[in-house]
């Protein structure tokens, strides 16, 4: 890719193999809505313009005298073409290859690789990656750039060409002017972008608040008159998010969050506010409607660019935290030096009071949503529930108000996620007084635990927890509006004073007498050295025979195999063993004379407490001889 182009030498190259067919699917996906490719090339215009301006503030001289940036639109009828130029930074021959020449850029090739093979599906998919240069082939069936980098000498020029059928052929060209022009060879039946009005109207559709003004020709100019212009400007020019609220309608919002922050859907929501003080600043910030394909992507970055006084300085760079990176949008700070440097941003404390406000207005955001508009509520949940639910680990300050914006799904809820720790505590029973849950791996390995059983009994509501960040919520968070959080897994179950007339509750003490049952305990615990630390009659079965426990300070069975899939060394932690004193079986055990058949019957208990909190065994072929052991002596 380094190798260079001699001069007037013409290189034919080819695309990835994909690029074709991303190339066919983009097309056809996108033909019914084919005018977006205008949105498309001016944003990237536009983004060329402003890349130009930051790199200006440390070297003026880029510039090359002509800082009045702007995009222009010109027709040739005769050619049938639509170019739209830039002045902004240009690329260089190695730019253009590595931009447009392959897919491996940006999000095309990680949407390639989420391909289904379903068209329809895949059609749908397309709108959450963003195709960006490649639209301009849903029109046209050539595509030619000429660019020049910005401060370079005018024989550096590049020319690419391409009819989107698997090569391209890039050559040197002299280039005056710095910029990019993209040539659209029109394909046969649209001309209609051979027409100015149709145009212009696009223009106002997409790009009327982008800070850059786009240019046509003045066609209605009376050569006779010298005063009138040469040029319209096709667009207001201001940047949207200097405009004072009243004069913008959703509609203003949802066009400008598409054509500047890549997406192809309108936002769910928004916030729009000017913070005035010493420390000024404006934010325009959006939740998406949908998660982007790359947010569990740990390099990602977030999708708010920082401006000062209307100049674009930087995209991402943790203006957002972690947890609520799905936030796009726009902060302009009037207080910030222009030429403030990544380094200066990670240590200023103007920055931080920026940050810190931007998450407040993020916040009362989604809490809004969640008050008066459920049903977006709902949708941001499925799409970025589980990335809030980080926020309490991640943001200490603003812990409580993130958790009772979190939604759990619990054993009284079906499975889903729609019960806010608010609504719990008025769920809570009689006498209770902790909130308890259960952590897993899936809600089918949770919802029918033996754990859950004396809960279900006494009517005690119990979150079931199986989102991989939950684990770490819940230690994060020992407790809520001062209700300590307690896993039902863990520790000597002690419901309390919860529903005490209820006939379980004969249970632990009456059998502290029972001698049988106190020497199978001993026995119990002997056959299973080295897999359990203890054995002892459980208060929380009533329908299985035995469970596993972990003491109240261990991190659990869970989070154990959690942390072992993550490849690190867990220090082995042995569970208790409970078992139900009133069960069939254990009653069974009680009488059993023979050691070997108890040992297997103990052992089969063990295996099976562990299998049913979704454990696994380690030594499974074992688990089967004796369970066959078993099933043939009732043959
Ligand atoms: P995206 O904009 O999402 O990165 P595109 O396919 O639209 O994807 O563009 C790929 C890259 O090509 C851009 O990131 C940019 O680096 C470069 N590029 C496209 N158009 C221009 C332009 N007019 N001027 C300078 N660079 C451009």
């Amino acid at each position: 890719m380094t190798e260079t182009i001699e001069k007037n030498e013409k290189q034919t190259l080819g695309f990835e193999a994909e690029t074709k067919q991303v190339l066919d699917l983009v097309i056809h996906s996108l033909y019914s809505n084919k005018e977006i490719f205008l949105r498309e090339l001016v944003s990237n215009a536009s983004d060329a313009a402003d890349k130009l301006r930051f790199a200006a503030l440390s070297d003026e001289s880029l510039y090359e005298a002509d800082g009045e940036l702007k995009v222009r639109l010109a027709v040739d009828k005769e050619a049938r073409t639509l170019t739209i130029s830039d002045n902004g930074i240009g690329m260089t021959v190695d730019e253009v290859k590595k931009n447009i020449g392959t897919i491996a850029h940006s999000g095309t090739k990680k949407f390639f690789e989420s391909l289904t093979g379903d068209e329809s599906k895949d059609s749908q998919m397309i709108g959450q990656f963003g195709v960006g240069f490649y639209s301009g082939f849903i029109v046209a069936d050539k595509v030619t750039v000429i660019t020049r980098k910005a401060g370079e000498d005018k024989a550096t020029g590049v020319k690419w060409e391409s009819s989107g059928e698997g090569e391209y052929t890039i050559e040197t060209t002299e280039k005056e002017a710095r910029g990019t022009d993209v040539i659209l060879h029109l394909k046969e039946g649209e001309d209609e972008f051979l027409e100015s009005y149709r145009l212009q109207s696009i223009v106002h559709k997409f790009s009327e608040h982008l800070d850059i003004p786009i240019v046509m020709k003045n066609e209605s100019k009376d050569e006779e008159k010298e005063d009138e212009p040469d040029d319209i400007t096709v667009n207001s020019a201001t940047a949207l998010w200097t405009k004072a609220k009243s004069e913008l309608k959703e509609e203003d919002y949802h066009e400008f969050y598409k054509q500047t922050l890549h997406d192809y859907q309108d936002p769910l929501a928004y916030t729009h506010s000017k913070v005035e003080g010493t420390n000024e600043y404006t934010l325009l910030l959006y939740v998406p409607s949908k998660a982007p394909f790359d947010m569990w992507d740990r390099e990602a970055t977030s999708g708010v660019k920082l401006y000062v006084k209307r100049t674009f300085i930087m995209e991402g760079g943790e203006l957002m935290p972690r947890y609520l990176r799905f936030v796009k949008g726009i902060i302009d700070s009037d207080s910030l030096p222009l030429n403030v440097s990544r380094e200066l941003l990670q240590q200023s404390k103007q920055i931080d009071l920026l940050k810190a406000g931007a998450v407040k207005k993020v916040l009362s955001l989604i809490e809004g949503l969640s008050k008066k508009h459920p049903e977006k509520f709902d949708i941001f949940w499925a799409e970025f529930g589980s990335v809030l639910k980080e926020g309490p680990i991640e943001d200490t300050k603003n812990k409580d108000q993130i958790a009772k914006l979190l939604r759990f799904a619990s054993t009284k809820t079906d499975g889903k996620q729609t019960l806010t720790l608010p609504s719990y505590i008025e769920n809570m029973q009689e006498g209770q007084s902790k909130i308890y849950y259960l952590t897993g791996s899936a809600y089918a390995t949770v919802k029918n635990s033996p754990h859950l059983e004396v809960f279900k009994k006494k009517g005690i509501e119990v979150l079931l927890l199986t989102d991989h960040v939950d684990e770490w919520l819940v230690q994060h968070m020992p407790e809520f509006d001062g209700k300590t959080l307690q896993s039902v897994a863990k520790g000597d179950l002690d419901l309390g004073e919860v529903n005490k007339d209820d006939a379980t509750d004969e249970t632990t003490d009456d059998k502290k007498d029972d001698e049988a049952l106190n020497s199978i305990l001993e026995q119990i615990k002997t056959t299973l050295d080295g897999k359990v630390k203890d054995v002892r009659v459980s208060s929380r079965l009533t329908d299985s025979p035995a469970c596993l426990v972990a003491d109240e300070h261990e991190m659990g069975a869970h989070m154990e195999r959690i942390m072992k899939a993550a490849g690190q060394d867990m220090p082995a932690s042995l569970p208790t063993f409970e078992i139900n004193a009133d069960h069939a079986l254990i009653q069974r055990l009680k009488e059993e004379t023979d050691d070997e058949r108890f040992a297997d019957l103990s052992n089969l208990l063990f295996e099976q407490a562990l299998l049913s909190e979704g454990g696994q065994l380690e030594d499974p072929a074992t688990f089967v001889q004796r369970l066959n052991k078993l099933l043939q002596s009732l043959l």
